[in-house]
């Protein structure tokens, strides 16, 4: 049978696809007069600090080192005391890793949060790792100081509505295709559940430009802290995926108004067993960290 050629649509219908264009670019412009944040937004008057241990982000830079994975005692250990001693806050590390294939290396799950505990103990420092499941939210919090929700789970409403039930700080990354209102929005789910301890992180959103892992949204900064009180920092390890792209990227986020970094460091990148082409090696963390601390310095002599 022929197949039936269908008559080109009529001039109201073009004129009607103009109509939708011209609402989306609307809805853009109105990015401003997001009115379903009750309680991200900044009705609340003054800026939100989130407290985890004595790190407190909102007040001063937080800056977070420390593996993808956790994949042994030994390397988690030693990556934390070479990362404080490089002047880092915070340690971050998986233990359950959210990864493209079924095949790669999913994280220690349970033997991965002993082994951050004995970090925390030997180096002092609090750490920060993600979980993946509603059914892992509970017994995570009794090990983590901060509980990572990543970019593939930003919209997983359950898990938010979960970790919201906490008063366990939680750190809640932009998701690879969201926008800065979907991001806030799931903010305040938490805080909806009863949870103010959020902090929100800029990971990169995906374009379709190749040569960085992901398109770095440093406007996502000053644009999130210009509608809520949350603190914001950023991720410049995931947000390029490029070790020469990260110091100044890291730079920039300090000018652009970030409350901290988390960045991958790896004792021996060349080793990790995820994402070892973005890990830093200790002494370029060291680099950053002194770097971006005289950033710091020089922006608030700047206003
Ligand atoms: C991570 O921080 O280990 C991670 C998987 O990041 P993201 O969720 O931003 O991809
Ligand atoms: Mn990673």
């Amino acid at each position: 049978m022929e197949p039936q050629i269908k008559a080109l649509p009529p001039f109201s219908f073009c004129a009607e696809w103009k109509i939708v264009g011209a609402a989306s670019h609307d809805s853009f412009v109105e990015g401003s007069k997001m009115t379903n944040l009750k309680l991200v937004g900044l009705e609340k008057k003054e800026r939100t600090i989130v407290p985890v241990g004595t790190v407190r982000f909102g007040e001063a830079l937080v800056l977070i080192g420390g593996p993808c994975s956790v994949e042994s005692e030994e390397q988690t250990v030693e990556t934390a005391v070479a990362v404080k001693e490089a002047g880092g806050d915070m340690l971050r590390g998986g233990a359950f890793k959210p990864r493209t294939s079924p095949y790669a290396f999913q994280g220690l799950g349970l033997v991965g949060l002993k082994i951050l505990a004995k970090a925390r103990e030997v180096s002092g420092l609090p750490f920060v790792t993600e979980v993946l499941d509603t059914r892992d939210v509970s017994w995570v919090a009794e090990f983590a100081d901060m509980i990572q929700i990543g970019a593939r789970n930003m919209q997983n409403f359950s898990l938010l509505k979960e970790v919201g039930k906490l008063q366990k700080p939680i750190l809640l990354k932009r998701g690879m295709h969201s926008t800065i209102e979907e991001w806030l929005n799931c903010a305040e789910y938490i805080l909806n559940e009863g949870n103010p301890n959020v902090v929100l992180c800029e990971r990169g959103i995906r374009s379709f430009e190749t040569y960085t892992r992901n398109t770095f949204d440093l406007s996502a900064v000053p644009a999130a802290k210009e509608l809520s009180h949350l603190p914001v920092i950023t991720d410049p390890t995931h947000g390029t995926g490029r070790i020469s792209l990260i110091e100044p990227m890291s730079l920039a986020s300090i000018a652009a108004g970030s409350d901290g970094l988390i960045l991958e460091v790896h004792r021996n990148p060349a080793e990790a067993l995820s994402d070892k082409d973005q890990a830093l090696t200790p002494q370029a963390f060291g680099t950053i960290v002194r770097k971006v601390r005289a950033m710091e310095k020089f922006m608030k002599e700047l206003t």
